[in-house]
């Protein structure tokens, strides 16, 4: 049920569906809107609003949220990311919708006449940065692969990322005069980033040199293979690529600028060993201690909440570990964030390998594992 509900989001592709309960009772699920088309999309931010809070709620006291989102700004809707823990490809799907750099600017523009703004903004984002401004032209023909995702361990070859977009809508923000810093703090695929062998570097030293506060937040959440591939991310060689890439970068420009990373404990397949791998990777490649760790919660609507719930392999139906001791799913968490000395590690090149080029067909047989039906 939940393969059809997952198969059954995207606009274009998607049938509506029905559930009989209790003979003669049906529970519906319409199929989605179709996508909006650029203009509809700028017309729905182009409308002006307030960006204030409600005052209803103004009158009880400072609300702490608004610092976040009052001058952050949407460049896009969808996700094609599909972490399994999250529920944003549901909610958005998994194609892109951009709006255009002349709507983005004019919004930005507009924050002078706004009582609050002192030319800090705080995003310049959507549910992942750097999908902003290009999409895989077989999506927008026929719509998304039911059978593969376009992002996993590896970029679907289709894909072809550009960051050129990005790049020049950057540089038109941060030649507005009223805008001192322009935050970009959405989350960022490293992945995509060095699939874009034209542009990718360069998008990342616009954010290096202009776009990060000091530090930048990247979500690897994991570091073990059997782990990440239940979280559909990529693997710890990617991270080391982009840890690399970044450094380079940071020690050209004369900024002491560090990576901080999102890290996910007893998510479904996780045990305690992994945990103080991921501890000890923590400690010898990324010399750090974690910080930012988060308990896995099983999130309504995805695939990792259906792995903790029902014990089960998706695909493969094949039984798995899920932690639900709340102790022990404690207990990984803290093996990870404990504060130990640690050493550089001499091999700390060990995980940068050799980028692997695949073609379709490859990367079909490597991910058909999502094939529903
Ligand atoms: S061709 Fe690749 S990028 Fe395009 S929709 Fe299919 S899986 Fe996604």
């Amino acid at each position: 049920m939940f393969h059809h509900f997952y198969a059954n989001n995207e606009p274009g592709v998607s049938k509506g569906l029905m559930q009989e309960h209790d003979g003669g009772r049906y529970l519906i699920q319409n199929p989605p809107q179709e996508s909006m088309t650029e203009e509809e999309i700028d017309h729905i931010y182009d409308i002006g609003y307030e960006r204030d809070v409600h005052p209803y709620y103004k009158s009880q006291g400072e609300v702490r949220g608004l610092q976040t989102i009052q001058f952050s700004v949407t460049t896009h809707h969808g996700c094609y990311g599909e972490c399994n823990f999250c529920a944003i490809t549901v909610h958005q799907g998994r194609t892109i919708r951009s709006r255009s750099q002349k709507s983005i600017v004019s919004e930005i523009d507009q924050f002078k006449e706004h009582k609050d703004f002192k030319g800090i903004i705080n995003d310049v984002g959507g549910a992942t940065a750097n999908m902003y401004g290009f999409e895989c032209n077989k999506k927008l023909k026929s719509g998304v692969c039911q059978d593969i995702p376009c992002t996993s361990s590896q970029v679907c070859p289709i894909l072809k990322p550009t960051h050129a977009p990005q790049i020049e809508l950057l540089g038109k923000i941060r030649k507005l005069p009223h805008v001192k810093k322009a935050f970009v703090n959405s989350g960022i695929r490293y992945d995509l980033i060095q699939e874009d062998t034209k542009h990718g570097k360069q998008y990342l030293k616009t954010l290096v040199d202009h776009h990060i506060s000091g530090q930048m937040k990247v979500a690897p959440e994991h570091i073990d293979d059997k782990v990440l591939k239940y979280m559909n991310k990529p693997d710890k060689s990617t991270l080391m690529r982009f840890k690399k890439d970044f450094d380079d970068l940071n020690k050209k420009s004369g900024k002491k600028q560090f990576l901080t990373y999102y890290l996910i404990a007893a998510h479904p397949g996780s045990q305690l060993k992994d945990m103080e791998n991921l501890k000890e990777f923590a400690n010898s490649e990324l010399q750090l201690n974690p910080e930012q760790v988060q308990v896995f919660i099983p999130t309504p609507s995805t695939y990792s909440a259906l792995m903790y719930y029902t014990e089960m392999d998706p695909w493969t139906r094949e039984k798995m570990f899920i932690e639900k001791d709340p102790m022990r799913k404690q207990k990984q968490k803290d093996v990870v964030t404990e504060k130990t000395k640690y050493r550089k590690s001499s091999k700390k090149e060990s995980y940068i390998k050799a980028k692997e080029k695949f073609n379709y067909r490859a990367y079909k047989e490597l991910h058909g594992f999502r094939k529903y039906y």
